[in-house]
């Protein structure tokens, strides 16, 4: 099996299953409690909180722990909200193509009366800055753009998105769920106000992640309690805590490597289906990319029937476009790149992991012509 899905989740790492282990044997009672056993609890908590603040580049009081990106993401823009109304900032602007989770609460906070603003891509899925511009106002209390897309790794100019919300007073945030691991990322010089992380993207567990706050930034919490300096209440995850700091200290060695590494795989599956296969579409190639992310459309062909027969030769990818019960509906970034409904239900994405090998490459490349080169043919393409 070929598993070229690490966009969606990547195997825990070996030490970060013994860091939970460990956390789970010796350091199980309540971080909260005064006694010995607690205090154990709250050592291995300050030591993670140290090590994961270090990979992120930002100082450990910016750190609060949540269950994963999503929560983190809903903190960020519902405490904006809440933190920035008594100013008159009310409004909410995000890209077109953030992940599903965070569309669905704007367009919940949408229904509730909150104006929100939606910033448009290019064809290459690279926010607008002019359009971004054009967006910015005294009345706009955060802008949400991801740090990359998950579907087709585009990323996108966080910088300039800073100096423009900056300029009208407005915070930044950054879904930066796609960048750990496979992009350099220093909240301290990123411009960035608010920026959400998740550690099972890094070889880290499910169900943990963090939100980095700018020191001074008044984030109101939006679960009450006294853990994660009263911004997060719920006794905390420690296990998963544990093994977010290991997967951080694993990534941190041997990053630059990976980053080096994953690009050249990527660029020579990319030259290799583009070389050997008809009506192959790359998205976003002729903008900077994940190093590890390659999305393509094969011509017609719709994404179920194309994953179903890339499982069965052995490779394991995902589509961008959500499965819902009425079917599959088309990728909301296709789509917003200018893709038809019909082209935007034909996005594959192959995501490497810092462990895929050039022969797993090799494998893959056969593995799609052996389960698309025929899909092709009958629908009327001359495949070599
Ligand atoms: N944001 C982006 C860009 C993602 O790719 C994902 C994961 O699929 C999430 C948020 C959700 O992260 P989590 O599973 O930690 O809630």
């Amino acid at each position: 099996m070929i598993y070229l899905d690490h966009n969606a989740t990547t195997e825990p790492a070996l030490e970060v299953i013994g860091e939970m282990v460990d956390a789970l044997e010796r350091a199980w009672a309540n971080p909260s409690s005064m006694h010995a056993p607690g205090q154990a609890a709250r050592s291995l908590l300050a030591d993670a909180r140290a090590r994961v603040a270090r990979f992120l580049g930002c100082a450990g009081a910016e750190l609060v722990f949540t269950s994963g990106a999503t929560e983190s993401n809903h903190m960020a823009i519902e405490g904006a909200l809440k933190a920035r109304a008594a100013e008159g900032r009310t409004r909410l602007v995000l890209s077109a193509v953030e992940h599903p989770g965070l569309m669905a609460l704007a367009t919940r906070l949408e229904a509730q009366g909150v104006p929100v603003s939606r910033i448009p891509v290019d064809r290459q899925g690279r926010v607008d800055l002019a359009a971004a511009q054009a967006l910015m106002g005294t009345d706009v209390a955060i802008v949400s753009v991801m740090g990359a897309n998950n579907e087709t790794g585009v990323l996108m100019p966080l910088a300039e998105l800073a100096a423009l919300a900056h300029g009208c007073g407005a915070w930044l945030h950054a879904d930066a769920t796609q960048l750990v691991g496979k992009a350099r990322l220093n909240f301290a010089s990123s411009g960035v106000d608010l920026l959400s992380v998740s550690a099972h993207k890094l070889h880290g567990p499910k169900g943990v992640g963090a939100l980095l706050i700018r020191k001074g930034l008044a984030l109101p919490a939006l679960l009450g309690g006294r853990q994660e300096r009263q911004r997060r209440g719920g006794t905390e995850n420690t296990p998963g805590i544990a093994g977010f700091a290991a997967a951080c200290d694993r990534a941190a060695q041997t990053l630059d490597d990976d980053l080096a590494r994953m690009a050249a795989l990527r660029d020579r599956l990319q030259a290799e289906l583009l070389r050997t296969l008809p009506a192959v579409q790359v998205y976003g190639a002729q903008v900077p990319r994940l190093p590890n992310t390659l999305c393509v459309r094969f011509g017609p062909l719709h994404s179920d029937p194309v994953l179903g027969k890339l499982e069965r030769a052995g490779v394991m990818v995902s589509s961008g476009a959500a499965c819902t019960a009425a079917g599959t509906a088309p990728s909301h970034v296709l789509l917003a790149m200018g893709e038809t409904p019909e082209q935007a239900q034909s996005g594959i994405r192959f995501s490497l992991g810092r462990d895929t090998t050039a022969a797993d490459i090799e494998a893959t490349v056969a593995g799609v012509h052996r389960a698309v080169g025929p899909m092709l043919a009958d629908a009327g393409f001359t495949v070599p």
